[in-house]
């Protein structure tokens, strides 16, 4: 079973836009999301277009901010002052990696707690380990969402999860450990890693190389979730963590890459922006 992240999408950006369409009777706007851009990174370009489409096809509120690389860090942390101080703004996002001379943590921990609609917030980090109300990162969120629509039982289940993140792989442990999974996480340094792999029922791999979890890596009727985004060398196509061709047939579940998590990650962008806009109209 190969689990459509496009599909799920869809059908979670539909219940969203009859949800938001509703919002400017009952509260007298729409949510609005603020992404903010530096250089020209063609990736990063990529990915804001997509916020940006997401966020129309919801009926989100969505203004992009685009500055030059040169911006200094004063300015930048000078723009996110202005937009944690403006009460028409629900969600900022500022899309990483950034340039060498502007320190991410410094503009990660800049944002407002209840409009870091991305999860990266040390205190939405904080509060997701001591199972307070947080914003969750949108990743590891999209994740559990496909398991579940995949009917996956996830209590009780051996996952094993490669990467240690803390955009990917320590949110995504945690969730599955509060849901009851017991978790091996993997890093560069495990010893003997297709041994560890092997053992588990649910495997999410996010390292970021391509095509690198073989067959002979995963067991039968193993769920595998592939969270990688790379270029395959041979073909320059997209393709995951996981080699699909040689995987597919040993997985009961599976997501392929492009289609599988990513589409998820943006539309739990969506989710958290109105999670967030809703947390403060209700306030
Ligand atoms: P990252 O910060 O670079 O972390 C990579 C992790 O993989 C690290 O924990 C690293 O271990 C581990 N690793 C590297 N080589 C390994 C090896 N040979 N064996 C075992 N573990 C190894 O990457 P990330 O930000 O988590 O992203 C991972 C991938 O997911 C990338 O391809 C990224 O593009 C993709 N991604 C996709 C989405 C999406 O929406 N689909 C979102 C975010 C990220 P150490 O900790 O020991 O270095």
């Amino acid at each position: 079973m190969i689990i459509s992240g496009k599909e799920l999408s869809a059908k979670m950006k539909a219940e969203m836009a009859a949800q938001v369409a509703t919002f400017p009777e009952k509260y007298g706007r729409v949510p609005h999301l603020v992404v903010i851009l530096v250089g020209e990174d063609p990736a990063s370009q990529s990915y804001v277009r997509g916020k940006g489409k997401a966020c129309e096809v919801v009926g989100i509120k969505n203004t992009t901010i685009l500055k030059p690389a040169s911006i200094t860090e004063e300015e930048l942390l000078d723009i996110i002052a202005g937009l944690n101080a403006d009460e028409g703004v629900d969600g900022i996002l500022v899309q990483l990696p950034l340039p060498d001379h502007i320190n991410e943590s410094h503009i990660i921990n800049a944002i407002r707690k209840d409009k870091d609609v991305d999860g990266f917030h040390p205190l939405n980090v904080a509060a997701l380990w001591m199972k307070e109300p947080c914003t969750v990162a949108c990743t590891p969120k999209g994740i559990i969402r496909m398991l579940d629509e995949a009917g996956v039982e996830i209590k009780g289940k051996r996952a094993v999860v490669i990467g240690r993140s803390q955009i990917v792989g320590l949110p995504v442990s945690k969730l599955l450990l509060d849901r009851h999974a017991t978790v091996t996480i993997c890093h560069s340094r495990t010893k003997d890693l297709p041994s560890v792999t092997r053992e588990a029922e649910i495997l999410v791999v996010a390292i970021g190389r391509p095509k690198f979890v073989t067959g002979d890596m995963v067991s039968p009727g193993t769920v595998v979730i592939d969270v990688g985004v790379n270029r395959d060398p041979e073909t320059g196509k997209l393709c995951g963590d996981v080699d699909f061709e040689a995987v597919e047939p040993k997985a009961s579940v599976i997501t392929p890459v492009p289609g599988g998590v990513g589409p998820m990650t943006i539309t739990c962008l969506m989710e958290n922006t109105i999670e967030c806009f809703l947390a403060k109209m209700q306030r």
